[in-house]
């Protein structure tokens, strides 16, 4: 973390040896200690060890570690310790930058702070106005939620306001900072109490010091819990080299090989994952899709069937390369290789987490050799080349072929009912979703960074 110009302090605060460190060892009292116990947290996690006694100690934080460190809790447990000893509503506002990670905070909180009675609202897009403004009327004393959503709320929801917020958090800070977020953030801290504490935690993070400067810190400690870009030594990571034209044969090779594990597989765009999504249902791969343009009860559904084990491939956009904390993957694929290759971090720790090993495959055809050098370069080592037998895999070629038609005609069916959805929608004067919301989703929600890449992909396929 040496490119941070910030008068961050690299240290670590006095602690008990980290051999038989307890929550209580670091200040944590007792009923937060009772919650953890319930929750299956028997001792602190590095950064929780890290961070938590600064926190209580009144210091902005900056947290740097890895996802799946559970970072979660080590800025949710200082809060509902501060919010008991000093109860008021509206207390802590967390920032995430997708919904569904906002909803997996928001759990935790409730969690940790169901026994001393902590209330919690998660306020973000894509979900009824109306009952979050009913929600936020009942003056929660955690507030989670996604910039857009946290804006509106401000400007039209009477009689909300965060004038009386003590925490501010910035949760997968570095994309909360950037330029999706970044004029929303402005018009949030604008209205918020300087007096507060600001905790950043990110796996990542950018350099740029206006950024930071940008969340107003005061004189925070940074703790870094992992080499900046680092990914976990259980995490076997492989490419398979081969021509742009045999990428879906190659993924239906590799998901039949791994038949009975839970695989999640990364696409760049949302019609490419739908169409993904169709390719391998026709092969009888039942596998879910999950992107930033389905609706929210969509792909809060999407995910719980894949965390219950219901489906166990699930396709996906960046959405769910971040934060979320699906447990037990045994396999990610980079169907499309990221263009970031902080991305490419925030993907592969979507498995191997908690001690358990797991398998990164990306898929590098003739357009991705730069990108997959430069990932290399990033993460500091050489991916081993994943060992599949050429002449087998292209054997599945007719069939593949066969399913991709149909996949083709489903998509097209799906995108014209899409349409006319959309047209009667606006007949019918829609009023559901709000001004900004509208705005939002005609960029393309979250995946709306991705429109560009999207675009070339469809020229290139052609
Ligand atoms: P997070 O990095 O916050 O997404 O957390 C990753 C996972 O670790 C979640 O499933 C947490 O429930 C779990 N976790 C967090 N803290 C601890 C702890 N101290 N001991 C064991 N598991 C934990």
């Amino acid at each position: 973390m040496s490119d941070i110009d910030v008068s961050a302090e690299a240290v670590v605060p006095e602690k008990p040896p980290v051999s038989n460190v307890t929550f209580a060892d670091i200040g944590v009292m007792s009923q937060l200690c009772t919650a953890c116990d319930k929750l299956g947290f028997k001792t602190p996690t590095e950064i929780q060890r890290e961070s938590i006694p600064w926190a209580l100690q009144g210091r902005d934080i900056i947290g740097l570690a890895q996802t799946g460190s559970g970072k979660t809790a080590a800025f949710a447990l200082p809060i509902l310790q501060e919010l008991w000893n000093k109860p008021s509503a509206l207390f802590a506002c967390v920032m995430a930058p997708t919904r569904e990670l906002a909803y997996q905070i928001a759990e935790t909180f409730e969690a940790l702070g169901s026994g001393i009675g902590a209330k919690c609202a998660v306020v973000v897009g894509g979900m009824d106005l109306i009952s979050q403004q009913i929600a936020l009327s009942k003056k929660p004393h955690i507030v989670v939620c996604t910039p857009g959503r946290l804006q509106d709320h401000l400007e039209n929801t009477k009689g909300f306001s965060l004038r009386t917020l003590k925490y501010l958090v910035m949760d997968e800070a570095d994309r909360l900072l950037d330029m999706d977020f970044g004029p929303k953030i402005d018009q949030i801290l604008k209205v918020i109490p300087r007096e507060r504490n600001t905790f950043l935690f990110s796996a990542t993070m950018t350099t740029k010091v206006a950024k930071l400067q940008r969340a107003s810190l005061s004189n925070p400690v940074k703790i870094e819990v992992s080499t900046k870009y680092s990914t976990v030594d259980k995490l076997l990571q492989y490419y398979m080299f081969f021509p742009f034209k045999r990428k879906d044969c190659y993924l239906v090779w590799l998901l039949n090989e791994m038949a009975g594990q839970s695989a999640i597989v990364f696409a760049r765009t949302c019609n490419e994952v739908l169409r993904i999504g169709l390719l391998l249902r026709n092969l009888g791969i039942e596998a879910i899709p999950l992107h930033g343009q389905l609706a929210m009860d969509k792909r809060l559904g999407a995910l719980n069937k894949f965390k219950s084990g219901a489906r166990n491939v699930l396709v996906a956009t960046d959405v769910a390369s971040r934060g979320l904390d699906i447990p037990a993957v045994d396999l990610v694929v980079n169907f499309d290789i990221p263009s970031f290759s902080k991305d490419y971090i925030h993907r592969v720790g979507r498995t191997a987490r908690a001690g358990r090993s797991g398998r990164a495959i990306s898929f590098v055809t003739q357009y991705d050799v730069e990108l997959l050098q430069r990932i290399e370069q990033v993460i500091g080592k050489k991916l081993d080349e994943f060992p599949g037998e050429k002449d087998a895999i292209l054997l599945l070629q007719e069939r593949v072929n066969e399913a991709q038609r149909m996949a083709t005609l489903e998509l097209k069916e799906i995108q014209a009912s899409t349409r006319k959805g959309k047209k009667r929608g606006r007949e019918d004067g829609d009023k559901q979703i709000s001004l900004s919301e509208a705005k939002r989703l005609s960029k393309g929600g979250d995946d709306g960074r991705k429109r560009k890449s999207a675009k070339k992909e469809g020229h290139r396929r052609k």
